[in-house]
């Protein structure tokens, strides 16, 4: 029998996330557990677009501290996250102008960089978009994409070095209680001994719940992106959100371009431990088809192939965090639902000062799982199924 102060269970962003901030505040042995390797499931696959524009103030607070953590990623968390800090683009249409409007009051009283542009600006930063139906846009200059693999690992990384203990190709098969407290984890390397339990499991994460008789709303859905060449002579591009199309795309590293599709989702469901991890052919087509309407050059460029993976989704499209109720020193850290890249870390850091017992810099209990009892979701100015 191990023992440990708290153990990890899930090597994702939320998982690394909590792990960094505990062993950086010295909470004393740590362990991290992940069944295949860092960043093996959604994280991996994620467009890890770093963007601010929510329209609730909790969300919008986060996302701005996660751009300051993207900005100065080796100070904050933990070495290089490939963060390219190449603009994201909101193209508004007539249906999305009054929810484009609040984004730019909202993150002007937030004091971040936002700009209104015009559709003649816009052909300035982005010549090759095609704009019909564009009213306007939201620019976001300080925004971007991060690389997923590289943050995770980074996160772990300088973790380490704090005394972390990451096993990876271990799983949590079991949690143990005695009188309503968390006494220990299983796993197939052996059983540790710990009074505290994350779980950051993500689509596995309502069946680790159940191991304690918890209970969790969570669906999945199968979410894909595709690559495609940037032809010769592009020019930048910064990240562009099409809610007129359901779209999105951004530049890629090795001159690529990486397109997916963009809220409210059709949910298609599956099963984390059986579906097609492959990009089909039908996914493509509903991928490309907004794509080329917007950027025609794009049309011809070659295919590079493309990926499914997995969105875990809560009842509000918002990550469920904290102590449950149920059982005393354990805590959840999952449900990205779609966005929760960019919000993990500076989650994971208010988590961490939660569990050492100090009050977190922001405060997250808007995220608390007993929030759908007590009839207190969080919601968004886009309706129901979205996750600005
Ligand atoms: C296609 C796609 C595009 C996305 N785009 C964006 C974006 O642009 N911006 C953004 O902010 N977010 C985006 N997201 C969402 C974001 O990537 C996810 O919310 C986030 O990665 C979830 O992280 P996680 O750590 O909860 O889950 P995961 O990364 O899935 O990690 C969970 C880990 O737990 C491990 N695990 C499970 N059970 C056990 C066990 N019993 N023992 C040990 N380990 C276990 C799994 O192996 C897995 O590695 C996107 C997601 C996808 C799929």
């Amino acid at each position: 029998m191990k023992t440990a102060d708290a153990v990890i269970i899930g090597g994702g962003i939320m998982g690394a996330s909590a792990a960094h901030f505990l062993a950086k505040n010295r909470f004393g042995k740590i362990v991290l557990l992940e069944a295949k390797h860092l960043a093996a499931v959604s994280t991996g696959h994620s467009a890890a677009n770093v963007r601010t524009y929510y329209t609730n103030h909790i969300t919008l607070e986060l996302a701005k501290r996660a751009l300051h953590m993207f900005e100065d990623e080796h100070d904050e968390l933990g070495g290089d996250c490939g963060f390219q800090q190449v603009g994201f683009l909101l193209l508004v249409d007539p249906n999305s102008l009054s929810v484009g409007n609040r984004i730019v009051e909202l993150e002007s009283k937030h004091g971040l960089d936002v700009k209104d542009l015009s559709p003649d600006d816009i052909r300035e930063l982005a010549p090759q978009l095609s704009l019909t139906n564009v009213v306007k846009g939201v620019f976001e200059p300080r925004s971007g994409y991060a690389d997923p693999v590289k943050t995770t690992q980074s996160l772990i990384s300088r973790a380490e070095e704090w005394g972390l203990k990451a096993y990876q190709g271990s799983a949590a098969t079991g949690i143990r209680k005695k009188a309503g407290q968390i006494t220990g984890v299983e796993t197939s390397d052996g059983a540790i001994e710990t009074p505290v339990v994350i779980n950051a499991a993500g689509a596995w994460a309502g069946h680790i719940d159940s191991w304690l008789d918890v209970k969790t709303s969570l669906r999945w859905s199968r979410e894909s992106d595709l690559f495609v060449e940037m032809p010769a002579d592009f020019g930048p591009l910064p990240v562009v959100s099409d809610p007129y199309h359901r779209s999105y795309f951004r530049p890629h590293s090795q001159n690529r371009i990486m397109a997916g599709l963009g809220a409210p989702k059709e949910i298609e469901p599956l099963h984390p431990d059986d579906y097609d991890s492959s990009l089909d052919p039908k996914t493509r087509q509903r991928i490309e088809q907004p794509l080329f309407k917007r950027v025609a050059a794009l049309e011809t460029a070659k295919h590079l192939g493309g990926y499914a993976s997995i969105y875990t989704i809560t009842d509000d499209w918002h990550p469920i965090v904290g102590a449950r109720p149920e059982v005393e020193g354990y805590f959840a850290f999952f449900g990205g639902s779609g966005h929760g890249f960019k919000l993990a870390p500076p989650i994971g850091e208010a988590l961490a000062s939660i569990i050492c017992g100090e009050s977190p810099a922001i405060d997250i209990k808007a995220f608390r799982p007993e929030r759908f009892i007590e009839g207190e979701p969080i919601t968004s100015a886009w309706g129901e199924g979205n996750r600005g």
